[in-house]
């Protein structure tokens, strides 16, 4: 099979430009690391087959230049861009100015990209297509009045989300009336503060759900497959913490039901590359809230059910391969955990830069991390604090969870506080143990005793 492209460059930093550069390396395809001044020691940028400094430490200035970011391929003679996930990996602006310049960004299209960043898009293209919804409003809210009465129609509590949220920014609740003015008003300054964009839009908050997604590659000949659901309602402030696959909670023909109807949904679509669809599901019932245009932060639990590599599959789709494998090809084995280990304190969560004095990585049967650190390395304070995935795959879900416990007490990291011993309680608990929480469960076992 020949190279899809013989230079890649890897427009990220950390974990995902070494995942997307190993990647790259097993295809014989040569990397291109960017990286800040503050990064020029990074693994990242060690291990890439060349590198270019595109500015100094804040994000907007480096990893957020677009300008240099172009100009690093240009000179480097990459023929595309990956862009991992954050920074501009879900910018659609971004991904036309790649393609302007002659280049390949491996991902959608920038037209999807841009339905799927504004959200109240995104629900309305998935409704017309029949996929089931969270109930509220059909488009942004015009005003409070209007706020007001879907709110009536669906019930408290309500939730006002922000158009263009991201990252549980630019989301309140209204748990009844006299909360709605207050929610209405936070919801849309934070909106305008993060995103520059205040629109906003209602759905009804559910009390309960889980949040299950799935994952799903299309290629550019109309084959639209997916792998499986991951559950990622281990959350705080609305982040994910832990994740799994499968989820607990659901059938083989449940998967198979949504499945089918998510891709028939991405076909009609014409989407290409890598997707994820988010859905809250309570009740057996599943309802969409946002799609993800771009690989995410935890893909690895579904490589390990699945034994497919996401990204050498979103390689080849941008180089216009066909998938060559259909539904009945994918198969589940085993159950998969994912533990996102953060430079910050364990109660606090107060961030935690510095020098790393020691790191060990677990091992052994099942076990994976995906890190940029190593021993000596200092952690900037510029960036998103996540430094390690650990991500343990057994046969059953009760296996994977002592693979990770085990893994977790291997594990060290010294010099700086990590959220190592929260991840270790959380393998230890009973109730998460038994598989019965909600997206609410996590935020009640942090403010308990440690
Ligand atoms: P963001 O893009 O900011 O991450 P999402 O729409 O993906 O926002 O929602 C993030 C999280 O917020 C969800 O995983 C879920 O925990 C919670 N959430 C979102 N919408 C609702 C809702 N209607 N009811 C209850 N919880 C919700």
């Amino acid at each position: 099979m020949p190279r899809p492209f013989s230079k890649v460059l890897i427009a990220n930093r950390g974990e995902i430009a070494l995942r997307v550069h190993r990647a790259c390396q097993e295809m014989g395809i040569r990397t291109v690391a960017v990286h800040s001044t503050a990064d020029a020691s990074a693994m990242h940028v060690r291990l890439a087959d060349e590198s270019v400094c595109i500015g100094p430490p804040p994000a907007r200035e480096s990893y957020l230049n677009v300008a240099a970011i172009l100009s690093a391929a240009t000179i480097t003679g990459a023929e595309a861009i990956h862009p991992g996930y954050g920074f501009l990996s879900e910018n659609a602006r971004f991904a036309e100015m790649v393609e302007a310049h002659g280049l390949t960004f491996i991902g959608p299209t920038a037209e999807h990209i841009r339905m799927m960043g504004d959200k109240i898009a995104a629900k309305d293209a998935m409704r017309r297509l029949g996929v089931p919804l969270v109930p509220g409003s059909l488009g942004a809210l015009e005003s409070l009045e209007e706020a007001r009465a879907v709110a009536e129609q669906v019930k408290y509590p309500v939730l006002i989300k922000a158009a263009a949220g991201g990252g549980g920014r630019g989301m309140k609740v209204a748990r009844h009336e006299d909360e709605l003015e207050e929610a209405w008003r936070v919801a849309r300054t934070e909106a305008k503060a993060a995103f520059g964009d205040d629109s906003v839009y209602l759905e009804k908050y559910l009390d309960r759900p889980r949040h299950i997604e799935l994952q799903v590659l299309a290629d550019t000949h109309g084959n639209v497959v997916h792998f499986g659901e991951r559950d990622c309602s281990l959350q705080r402030r609305h982040q994910k913490l832990v994740e799994e696959a499968g989820s607990p909670v659901l059938s083989a023909a449940e998967r198979d039901a949504l499945g089918a109807q998510v891709t028939q949904a991405l076909r009609q679509l014409g989407y290409r590359n890598a997707g994820t669809l988010e859905f809250l599901w309570q009740d057996g019932q599943f309802a969409f809230i946002e799609m993800n245009t771009r690989l995410q932060v935890e893909h690895p639990v579904t490589e390990m059910v699945c034994g497919v590599d996401l990204v050498r599959e979103q390689i080849r789709i941008a180089g216009g391969e066909a998938l060559g494998y259909g539904q009945e090809d994918v198969r589940f084995s085993g159950h998969a955990i994912e533990c996102r280990i953060t430079a910050e304190d364990p109660e606090s969560f107060a961030p935690s830069p510095g020098r790393v004095s020691t790191y060990h990585a677990p091992g052994g049967l099942g076990v994976r991390v995906d890190s940029a650190l190593y021993s000596g390395y200092s952690v900037p304070p510029h960036y998103d604090s996540l430094v390690a995935k650990l991500v343990v795959h057994a046969p059953t879900r009760e296996g994977a969870i002592a693979r990770a416990r085990r893994a977790l007490d291997e594990m060290v990291v010294d010099g700086i506080r990590t959220t190592l011993p929260l991840h270790r309680r959380i393998m230890d608990d009973p109730e998460f143990q038994s598989g019965d929480y909600t997206i609410h469960w996590l935020e009640r076992f942090v403010s308990r005793a440690g």
